[in-house]
């Protein structure tokens, strides 16, 4: 079982009652009309967020029925199954317990995906969602100005409650483009308090959150240098605090510091002390180049244990290090084009031997939804064989095709966050994170090629139904039991709040 604080009766920011309870999520299933019936009926009550992260009951949700989505397109992702033009999906409590066509369970709550295209929710593998109060602040900034402005500035002066209400923010964001599963790269631990908020917000969306205990920030960013953080130590109180069981919707990752080999290993050492899997960025930029993974790996630091974010301008002999030491990889390929990163190393990755996962990194710059993030891979990768071709090349590399984008965005991500075994694929056995997008609509319809659809085309406002272990999180393209009146104003507060803490001038236009 997972153990989780009260968070309800321990609220951070002041929001108490920003969302609903999601006791009736399941009475919403069947058509819009009953949704807004049920809404309607529902009282508003504190948030659900400690039942959230917690295991769903063993069979069904709240009515303890299965949920049966019938006569969608079903992108499996799992080659051993394949793909349907029309099939069903059957979920009893958190699983998904079959896929095929014509199921029929005599109590199950239907949810009709006629005119979808049912598939595993995305997953990312690295996005910084403290940021989440941040976004577009700075649209045309480098890499340099975005540690000066918001490492430096903003993040030295985050409280706990701006953590906390970037970390929802950045969640239900994701949750809404159909982003399910999610790692947290959370280097804002500036104190103990911020960590709790952190994982507070995180808890509350909803979302299968893998939370990277991470770094402080401060105005220098020699974060080694500072008082009252605990970090990477803190990582064994946080491990029995809210990481105690397997079990659960979120899980305990550490991200690896940009800093001395030294402080690196220190931080490997006290994420293996408790099993925790390590996320680290490498290969960014001119500073990247100093052959770091070579240094790791001579002191055996390199295992499969490790994913590795960015990667552009790593060295041969470190690509080859990761591929044979089973680690992953993370690419952030828009932000890598926008901010001086170096060039997204899709190619690199494949030549070597592994398939990368996807990433959002920083919404400060980069919209929060996957299509943006697999459109962005497939047109490089295509772009640079062509020119290789145009230069002449006779055995250039094969082009990307469009499923080999969507397994990154999926399954590739499954297995970068350590969850394979769990999502990913829409297979039975695994949890039910499953999304639903429509293919009525006039960005794709008439709908000719499934995968095609949602690689080419597809954006989120075809994101009609999201379910997180079974748990339906947006039903009719609406997120259900968001009270987005409060959830407005703790935006606007922690936003005011912030940008008074840091002198930073506002202006919005
Ligand atoms: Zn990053």
């Amino acid at each position: 079982m997972a153990h989780w604080p009260n968070f309800a009766s321990a609220c951070l920011c002041g929001a108490c009652g920003l969302l609903r309870s999601d006791v009736s999520r399941r009475g919403f299933l069947c058509t819009a009309g009953a949704a807004a019936a049920a809404a309607a009926a529902v009282a508003p009550v504190l948030v659900a967020g400690p039942t959230q992260a917690q295991p769903a009951p063993a069979v069904g949700g709240s009515s303890g029925r299965p949920i049966l989505i019938k006569g969608g397109c079903v992108l499996t992702l799992d080659r051993a199954i394949g793909d349907f033009e029309e099939a069903d999906v059957l979920i009893e409590g958190t699983k998904i317990s079959a896929v095929r066509p014509s199921i029929s369970v005599a109590d199950a709550e239907i949810i009709d995906a006629a005119s979808t295209i049912v598939m595993p929710g995305f997953v990312d593998t690295h996005r910084h969602m403290w940021q989440g109060i941040l976004r577009n602040v700075l649209p045309d900034g480098s890499l340099d100005d975005y540690r000066a402005l918001v490492q430096r500035t903003f993040g030295a002066k985050y409280t706990p409650d701006d953590a906390y209400a970037g970390d929802l923010f950045s969640a239900l964001g994701a949750i809404d483009t159909g982003v399910t599963c999610i790692l947290d790269w959370s280097h804002i631990q500036n104190t103990p308090e911020h960590t709790d908020a952190c994982i507070k917000g995180l808890a509350e969306s909803g979302v299968r959150a893998v939370f990277a205990y991470g770094s402080p920030q401060n105005e220098t960013g020699r974060y080694w240098e500072m008082k009252g953080h605990k970090y990477p130590d803190d990582i064994a109180r946080l491990r029995k605090q809210y990481f105690s069981s397997a079990d659960q919707l979120m899980t305990l990752y550490m991200a690896g510091p940009t800093a001395s080999p030294e402080l690196i290993l220190q931080a490997f050492k006290a994420a293996r002390d408790v099993g925790a899997r390590i996320s680290i960025h490498v290969g960014v930029g001119e500073f990247g180049r100093n052959a770091l993974l070579e240094k790791l790996h001579a002191q055996q630091a390199l295992r499969s244990d490790t994913t590795y974010i960015h990667c552009c301008t790593l060295n041969d002999t470190e690509w080859k290090l990761i591929r044979d030491t089973g680690g992953t990889v993370s690419i952030a390929s828009y932000v890598e084009t926008l901010m001086g990163h170096g060039h997204p190393p899709i190619q690199k990755a494949i030549d070597t031997g592994i398939r990368p996962s996807l990433s959002v990194d920083v919404e400060t710059s980069v919209p929060n939804d996957f299509f943006q993030q697999m459109r962005t891979v497939f047109s490089l990768q295509k772009n640079d064989v062509w020119a290789r071709k145009l230069a002449g090349d006779k055995e250039p590399p094969k082009f990307l095709t469009v499923r080999e984008v969507l397994e990154f965005a999926t399954i590739e991500g499954a297995r970068a966050n350590g969850l394979e075994h769990k999502i990913g694929t829409l297979s039975p056995g695994k949890e039910a994170d499953i999304i639903l997008l429509r293919t009525d609509r006039l960005n794709v319809m008439p709908m000719n090629n499934a995968v095609g659809a949602v690689v080419t085309s597809m954006g989120p406002q075809n994101v009609d139904t999201v379910l997180i272990a079974g748990k339906v999180m947006k039903r009719n393209g609406q997120l259900v039991g968001v009270d987005f009146a409060r959830l407005a104003r703790l935006g606007e507060q922690a936003r005011e709040r912030l940008y008074s803490n840091a002198g930073v001038p506002r202006s919005r236009v």
